[in-house]
């Protein structure tokens, strides 16, 4: 062929961080065959969904059989009923919000990977490290990319200090993966005034939000003045276990608005024309997940897999080794002991305990010399785990 591609793709470094591990978790294996190997890198929920909600599932496809209640495409921008069903739970957090301003999408990285086509050629700010779709989405339109470091100086929440104050967009992503780090107010209105003051747009990712207990804004509408400078994505993955049924959602308020054009409405005909909705029995299962008694379901769910975070916070704690995350979050992002580097602490966790984890350095070169482990093993599995690091750490 001669046409031409979007040369863009060339400065997107293949991620080999998973088939590197499995390559590595294989080798072990064929070496030591009996090894009984425990799983603290899935990123994926385990636990079955919630029952309110495969009853929903079923009920709607049932419907779809039925000639007088069967239903072809859905609306692009989402149902009504599960529109109501977002804006009920947000005001469960005392939010009001528009239905006109809530998008139902097949999960929050589609919408996070799209929302590059309503925006121009702007500076992108990134945490770093930082889940990596918002750096590559962007590299893929040829944006210019600047990272804001996460340390243990800022508990790997970095903050607008030292930015010049010229527009940009910035990406926040709270409860963070993969360090569970998590803005509190006080840091969120410094973000937002900041965005205020140089005209920048905030895109708050909030993944994680059915997981924050210690009090920290589950949305960036807590903040004043947010619904003029932010756009929330969020996702019923891993509030409801839906990773494998795909719904979320992104919030896009009327007031965001560039010289009188409406972010909103260029999204709506952005979704009108690439996006044609999310199947009437998922927006069914997500309108049970968000009912009051669903809500309670899910967050059983939850607390199993805070169970796992808290054990493996009670062991770091107990070795007095630095971590940051496991409160609001199922990700526990540790520091590798001994000066290890992330792969090297890999390979360490394998070979002496037969535990598998992330090394930090696959979400960004800050993660370097850090380690994520997550809360999705099962209770006994991650027991198991914590007894092995406790002889090894
Ligand atoms: N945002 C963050 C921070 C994530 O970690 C993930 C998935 O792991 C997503 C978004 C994607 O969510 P979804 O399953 O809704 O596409």
């Amino acid at each position: 062929m001669k046409i031409k591609l979007n040369d863009n793709f060339n400065n997107i470094a293949e991620s080999y961080l998973f088939s590197d591990i499995n390559k590595r978790v294989k080798a072990y294996k064929e070496k030591n065959p009996s090894a009984d190997i425990v799983r603290l890198g899935i990123g994926d929920v385990t636990l079955p969904l919630p029952k309110i909600v495969v009853n929903a599932l079923v009920k709607a496809s049932e419907e779809m059989g039925v000639k007088e209640t069967f239903r072809g495409y859905p609306p692009e921008y989402g149902y009504d009923f599960l529109k109501e069903a977002v804006a009920r739970y947000y005001k469960l957090i005392n939010l009001d919000l528009d239905l006109e301003s809530i998008f139902i999408s097949d999960g929050a990285k589609s919408d996070l990977g799209n929302i590059v086509d309503i925006l121009g050629d702007n500076d992108i700010y990134i945490p770093n490290p930082v889940y990596p779709v918002y750096v590559d989405s962007n590299l893929m339109e040829g944006r210019k990319i600047h990272y804001l470091k996460g340390s243990e100086e800022n508990k790997f929440l970095p903050m607008p200090d030292g930015l010049n104050n010229d527009p940009k967009v910035i990406y926040l992503c709270s409860p963070n993966n993969p360090t569970g780090a998590t803005y509190n107010y006080d840091e969120l209105v410094k973000w937002v005034d900041y965005a205020k003051s140089s005209g920048s747009l905030i895109i708050f990712d909030s993944a994680y939000e059915a997981f924050i207990t210690d009090g920290a804004p589950r949305s960036i509408y807590k903040i004043p003045g947010a619904n003029e400078v932010a756009i929330e994505v969020s996702s019923l993955s891993k509030m409801a276990g839906f990773t494998g049924v795909r719904c979320g959602f992104t919030i896009i308020p009327s007031t965001l608005e560039v010289s009188g054009v409406k972010l909103n409405k260029l999204w709506k005909r952005r979704q009108a024309t690439k996006f044609n909705g999310v199947s009437y029995p998922v927006q069914r299962a997500a309108e049970a997940a968000l009912s009051i008694e669903g809500i309670k379901e899910c967050q059983k769910n939850l607390e199993y897999y805070k169970e796992n975070t808290k054990m493996l916070r009670e062991l770091l704690d107990e070795k007095g080794i630095y971590y940051s995350g496991g409160v609001n979050s199922p990700y526990i992002w540790m520091k590798c002991p001994n000066n290890m580097k992330s792969f090297e602490f890999f390979d360490f966790l394998l070979e002496k305990a037969n535990i598998v984890g992330t090394p930090g350095v696959g979400f960004g070169e800050y993660g370097e010399g850090y380690f994520r482990l997550t809360s999705f093993a099962s209770n006994e599995d991650t027991k198991k785990a914590v007894e092995r690091l406790r002889k090894i750490l």
